[in-house]
C-alpha cells in the first residue's frame, strides 16, 4: 500500500543538476560532459495533472529518470510524496509509478502475469494484489491470458499504465504517453488518465503534443536547454502570449501586404484576405483595422485568433 502523505506538494524538485559523462562526482562545474539539467526547481501540486513540456533534448526524460531512480543526479534534491529520493529511496520509489516511453514486456507473459510479476517485485502479498481490478481499469480483462506479444500497440500502452499502478502509488508519471499513437487511441489514453486523476492520483506527463497538454493539464512547466522557463496554471500560461492575429477580408484584391510599424507580420493569405499579427500589449485590433482602411480598403469581415499553447511555447523556447 502507498505510504501516507507527509507533506504538501506531491513532488518537490530543488535545484536539480545533471551532468552526463562527468568525471566522478558532482559539484565540479568544469567537469565536462553534457549539462542536461542546470539547476531546475519546481513543485508538482498534489491532485492535478501536471505537464512537463520542452523541445527534444530539453532534459525532460533526464528529470523523470532521476525521479524514477534510473539516473543519478549530479546535484540538488528531490522529494516524492515527502520522501527524499536519496535518504528515503524506498518510500520515494513506492510513492511513484512510472510509465516509460518504450514498450518493454517479455512477449511470453500474459497481461495477468505481467501485473503479478510486478506485484511480486514490490513484495505485495497475493491477497493484496489488484491485478484483476487493474486489468479491468485499463479495459484488458478480456486479454488477461493472451501473450503480451499478441497485444496491439494501444493495449500494450494500457498494460504499461496498469503495471505502473500495481503498488497503488499516489503519483503516476507518464513519459510521452501518446507518442506515435493514432487519434482514437490518444483519446482513450486521455480518458484513462482523467479517470485515474479523478480517483485522486496525481499525474505528471511529458508530451510533445501541445494540444494534449492544453486539454489535459491544469498546470504546465516548460524546460528548455536544461532550464525551467515557465511554470504556471495552463490558462495563465496561454494568456502570456503577446501576439494575436486578426484576419481581415477587404472589398478588393490586395496589391500586396500592407506594411505598418504596428504590425508584427502581415500576410496576404487570399487575394482579398490579409492576416495581421500584432502585439496585443502595443496595439489593438481596432487600430489594426483603421490602419488597413487608411490604405483605401473597405473591411468586409474580421476574425481574430486567440493565441494557444503553441504560440506561447514557440515564443518562450525561441528566446534562447
Ligand atoms: P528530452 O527528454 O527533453 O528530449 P533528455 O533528458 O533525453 O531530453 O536529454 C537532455 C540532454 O542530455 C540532451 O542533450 C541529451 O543528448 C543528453 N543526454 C541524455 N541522456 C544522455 C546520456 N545517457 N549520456 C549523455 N548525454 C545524454
Amino acid at each position: 500500500m502507498a505510504p501516507e502523505p507527509t507533506s504538501e506538494p506531491a513532488i518537490r524538485i530543488d535545484n536539480l543538476v545533471k551532468r552526463y559523462g562527468a568525471k566522478d562526482s558532482a559539484k565540479d562545474s568544469d567537469g565536462g560532459g553534457k549539462l542536461a539539467l542546470k539547476g531546475v526547481s519546481f513543485d508538482v501540486p498534489e491532485g492535478g495533472i501536471f505537464g512537463l513540456l520542452g523541445p527534444n533534448g530539453a532534459g525532460k526524460s533526464t528529470l523523470i529518470n532521476i525521479l524514477a531512480g534510473l539516473v543519478d543526479k549530479t546535484d540538488g534534491s528531490a522529494e516524492i510524496w515527502g520522501f527524499d529520493i536519496d535518504r528515503q529511496r524506498r518510500n520515494a520509489k513506492r510513492s511513484i509509478g512510472i510509465v516509460p516511453q518504450e514498450i518493454v514486456f517479455d512477449p511470453f507473459f500474459t497481461p495477468f502475469e505481467v501485473l503479478e510479476n510486478q506485484a511480486g517485485f514490490y513484495g505485495i502479498p497475493k491477497a493484496e494484489r489488484r491485478s484483476e481490478e487493474l486489468l479491468e481499469a485499463v479495459r484488458l480483462s478480456d486479454k488477461r491470458d493472451a501473450y503480451a506479444r499478441t497485444l496491439s500497440g494501444g493495449m500494450k500502452r494500457r498494460l504499461l499504465i496498469a503495471k505502473a499502478m500495481v503498488h497503488s502509488p499516489p503519483i503516476l508519471v507518464l513519459d510521452e504517453p501518446t507518442a506515435g499513437v493514432d487519434v482514437e487511441l490518444r483519446r482513450q489514453l486521455w480518458e484513462l488518465v482523467l479517470e485515474l486523476n479523478g480517483q485522486g492520483v496525481t499525474v505528471v506527463l511529458t508530451t510533445h503534443y501541445l494540444e494534449e497538454a492544453e486539454q489535459l493539464c491544469d498546470r504546465i512547466a516548460i524546460i528548455n536547454h536544461g532550464e525551467l522557463i515557465a511554470n504556471k496554471p495552463t490558462r495563465e500560461l496561454i494568456g502570456m502570449a503577446r501576439e494575436k492575429i486578426v484576419s481581415v477580408s477587404v472589398d478588393m484584391d490586395l496589391a500586396g501586404p500592407i506594411m505598418e510599424e504596428a504590425f508584427v507580420k502581415a500576410e496576404v493569405v487570399e487575394p482579398r484576405r490579409l492576416d495581421v499579427t500584432y502585439d496585443r500589449d502595443a496595439t489593438t485590433a481596432g487600430q489594426i483595422l483603421s490602419l488597413i482602411q487608411h490604405h483605401g480598403y473597405a473591411i468586409e469581415d474580421v476574425t481574430t485568433r486567440e493565441a494557444d499553447l503553441e504560440d506561447v511555447f514557440v515564443q518562450l523556447t525561441a528566446a534562447v
